[in-house]
């Protein structure tokens, strides 16, 4: 996009500035510095002194070096991306412009000795810009592996004159016996160029070559130098390095891309400069350098944006005419000396570098060409050497003595360039034609577009006639209904101010109402409070109420609970108890019934003894009285200790037994102490429940005293302000329809309808209120009286249980 737009608006010739340092001579001689580079903003300060004022003028330019700046700096920030650019195929021009001896020729070839190379070919620090480009040029090729061709030119231009700086030795000498110079002719190629016939077109192959190929031209001005005086600052050389580049496109088709530079280093910029001041228009085609002079020209026509551009002026002109605001990208590099005496051609200079700055150019790539285009043109340029060979080796040519040979070449060179005259006349008159016939153009259609517009304006003028006529007759009947709308506007206004009156009573009245309106809030919002704390009585007495019953009914439980341990304590002692005895029952019963075993046995055995012995013993009755006698006071020491043993077994039953019954006893006695206190608590947990029911019910009674004498109040005050209220907006109503009888009864209507709506809401919620309350009493007492009864009963219960474990316990 910016592409297409840069190309179509074009870019600007680019300018540097180059300020030299101080030479020797100019140090010696203390020479005050007039020139400030600030290379960093690209500007330079030159100090003047006019009438002894101190006046400082500044310039700006795209790039600016100072003394100090080295060529490599100056090539690597100026001259890298143009060398690119011809590598991609564009046309580049760098112009060299300056007073003599500022460093023009420094700049741009430098010192460039073989034997001030480095050793591995690199260039001399001191070496300028056509050197580097030429190993750019190769560097990047080579980098690329690419397969090109460069091809030089090195051309000077003196007194219109071309020489060639490149022509072999041999034939430069004998020229130079014969003529002073060979000279070129500058000739048109048939596609809008222009070519120079017969320049030595040097192939190079190498970044090496340059060395030879600048000593080599160099040596041509250095002769020439001597032959004429001089001549050097007169004289402009031009440079040129034709690159073509191998491509294949994806098709594999071969295409040469072909890219242009053009190093020109001009003749002393003090020749024009003083030639405009000593000796006027009138000489300007003599000895003056016409190239310089032309090239001025070409570039004001070029800024002033003139419709003839000078170019066929001069040579120079016209073999750098693409370089100016044609298809090239050019670069102009104005050189300035910083001594004082140098001044006036700096100013001069700089005026001219910042003038050329506003050139603008619309660079092209260079077409490409196909590689068998250029093989054709190279057969055909064969073909023409071919035959200009054969025709000097076999002599069949044309042969004419030297003298009409010269004579003729001056005669054709005349003609030349009087051909050359009629064809810039030619060109003038044409472009002048075609100015002209643009011109012309140009009236036709402004003509023309004149006469559309006259028709289309007097379209116009018959529309708005009618349109005004139109407008006319609405405006006369706005005017009528104006008039209309005025005497109903006044009607209204009266009516405005009559019903203005009215609103004015009216709202009066309104306001009134609203008061009373308020007052009956506030009676509402009484009410509504005194709803509020007898709910909040009720729900403290509520909440009394359940803590009440909670506790009763905690303490019951634990009562309970007291008992039933209690009773469980009774049976397990009396299991006990029952136990001992049964165990002690048992263990009498199997000692006498052992003792009565031993007895009966004994006895048995006694029997026995007594029937053994008096069976056997008839004889010794005497003895056997005696042991029956001792027998005897034996058994009743037996039966004796064994009924103290049996004694002493009842006596300890006895003993036990009399023991359990004291703990019996006891235990009977604490039982009872605890019985007592636990009917004691009962009574007076009971006393206290009903002295709690008691003040219970009183409570509710006087709530509902309190309830009814409310709503009582309430009723009445309602009753009241409703009176109040008919009776006031009654009245009202009255006052009101007399006034405005429609619209005063709805409004009243509607109010009434409101406040009815209102105040039977508020009835129902306080007749809600009452059940509530009524019903909640209901239940409470309902409660109570259940509550009662229920205790009652367990009263009697735990009573009657409290007996049967006495009597139980007694027994
Ligand atoms: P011109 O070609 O403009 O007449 P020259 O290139 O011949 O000027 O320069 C004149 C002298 O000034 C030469 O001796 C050159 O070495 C020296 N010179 C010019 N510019 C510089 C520079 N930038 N740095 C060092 N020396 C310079
Ligand atoms: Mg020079």
């Amino acid at each position: 996009m910016s592409g297409r737009h840069e190309k179509e608006k074009g870019v600007n010739v680019q300018v540097l500035l180059r300020c030299r340092p101080f030479s020797d001579d100019e140090l010696r001689n203390n020479a005050p510095q007039v020139v400030t580079c600030n290379d960093y903003q690209r500007e330079v300060a030159v100090s003047q002194n006019i009438a002894g004022k101190h006046i400082d003028r500044v310039f700006t330019f795209d790039k600016v070096f100072g003394p100090n700046a080295q060529q490599k700096d100056l090539y690597e920030q100026a001259v890298v991306p143009i060398v690119n650019e011809v590598l991609e195929g564009f046309n580049c021009t760098i112009f060299a412009y300056g007073q003599t001896g500022t460093g023009k020729t420094y700049t741009m070839e430098g010192e460039c000795k073989r034997s001030k190379s480095g050793p591995n070919g690199e260039l001399p620090s001191e070496a300028g810009v056509i050197p580097r480009a030429v190993k750019q040029i190769f560097d990047t090729l080579e980098s690329q592996n690419a397969e090109y061709s460069v091809k030089v030119t090195f051309l000077e231009l003196y007194n219109e004159e071309i020489t060639d700086l490149l022509a072999p030795e041999e034939i430069s000498r004998v020229a130079s016996e014969e003529k002073p110079k060979k000279q070129l002719p500058l000739m048109e190629d048939g596609k809008g160029g222009v070519l120079v016939r017969g320049l030595e077109e040097e192939i190079v192959t190498s970044a090496y070559e340059i060395f030879t190929l600048l000593e080599r031209g160099s040596a041509k001005r250095r002769t020439a130098e001597t032959l004429l005086n001089k001549q050097s600052s007169r004289s402009h050389s031009l440079f040129s390095i034709t690159i073509h580049i191998k491509e294949a496109t994806p098709e594999g088709e071969e295409l040469i891309k072909c890219g242009k530079l053009n190093l020109v280093d001009l003749a002393g910029s003090e020749n024009i400069s003083r030639s405009g001041a000593r000796e006027g228009r009138a000489r300007e085609a003599g000895e003056i350098n016409k190239s310089l002079l032309t090239l001025g020209r070409v570039i004001n026509a070029l800024v002033e944006h003139l419709v003839h551009i000078p170019y066929r002026d001069s040579k120079l002109t016209r073999l750098l005419r693409d370089s100016l605001g044609g298809r090239t990208k050019t670069c102009i590099i104005a050189t300035v000396s910083p001594a004082v005496h140098c001044l006036e051609e700096t100013l001069s200079t700089l005026d001219y570098a910042h003038r050329a700055k506003n050139i603008k150019n619309k660079p092209e790539v260079n077409q490409k060409m196909m590689k068998s285009t250029l093989i054709k043109d190279l057969y055909g340029e064969i073909e023409r050497l071919k035959a200009e060979v054969y025709a000097s080796r076999e002599k069949n040519g044309v042969y004419i003595p030297k003298e009409r040979y010269y004579q003729e070449e001056s005669e054709r060179k005349a003609m030349a360039d009087q051909i050359e005259q009629m064809g810039v006349t030619i060109e003038n008159h044409q472009k002048q034609l075609e100015e002209l016939q643009a011109k012309y153009d140009g009236q036709v259609q402004q003509c023309s577009d004149l006469s559309n517009r006259l028709d289309a304006t007097e379209k116009d003028l018959k529309q708005t006639s009618e349109l005004l006529e139109n407008t006319e007759n609405e405006l006369r009947r706005f005017k009528y209904s104006l008039k209309e709308r005025d005497f109903i506007i006044s009607e209204q206004k009266k009516a405005e101010n009559a019903l203005a009156h009215q609103a004015c009573v009216l709202r009066a009245d309104l306001e009134k109402s609203l008061e009373d309106k308020a007052s009956l809030f506030l009676k509402i919002a009484r009410e509504d409070k005194l709803n509020a704390d007898n709910r909040s009585t009720v729900n403290t007495f509520q909440a009394e109420l359940a803590q009440q019953l909670g506790t009763l009914c905690n303490t019951l439980a634990t009562s309970i609970s007291h008992q039933s341990e209690h009773l469980q304590c009774v049976e397990n002692l009396c299991n006990s108890f029952l136990e001992v005895h049964d165990k002690a029952a048992i263990n009498l019963k199997k000692k006498v019934s052992a003792s009565r075993a031993l007895y009966i046995s004994h006895f048995e055995a006694v029997q026995n003894v007594v029937r053994l012995h008096k069976a056997n013993t008839n004889a010794a009755l005497e003895d056997i009285s005696a042991l029956a006698s001792s027998n005897s006071c034996s058994i009743e020491e037996f039966l004796a200790a064994e009924s103290v043993e049996v004694n002493s077994v009842f006596k300890d039953l006895q003993e036990a037994l009399s023991s359990h019954q004291g703990e019996m006893a006891h235990l009977v006695r604490e039982l009872r102490q605890k019985f007592n206190a636990n009917i004691e608590h009962l009574m007076d947990t009971s006393e206290n429940i009903h002295g709690f029911l008691d003040k219970l019910l009183e409570e509710s009674k006087r709530l509902e005293g309190h309830a009814t004498q409310v709503d009582e109040m309430q009723t009445k005050c309602i009753v009241e302000f409703q009176n109040a209220y008919e009776e006031q907006s009654r009245s009202d109503v009255e006052k009101l329809i007399a006034d405005m009888t429609s619209l005063v009864s709805k409004c009243m209507h509607r109010q009434k309808e409101m406040v009815d709506a209102r105040l039977g809401d508020l009835r129902e919620s306080i007749n809600g209120n009452k059940t509530f309350v009524d019903g909640h009493l209901s239940k409470m007492e309902s409660i109570t009286t259940d509550l009662k009864r229920k205790w009652h009963d367990s009263f009697t219960q735990a009573e009657n249980n409290f007996k049967d474990n006495a009597d139980f316990s007694c027994r």
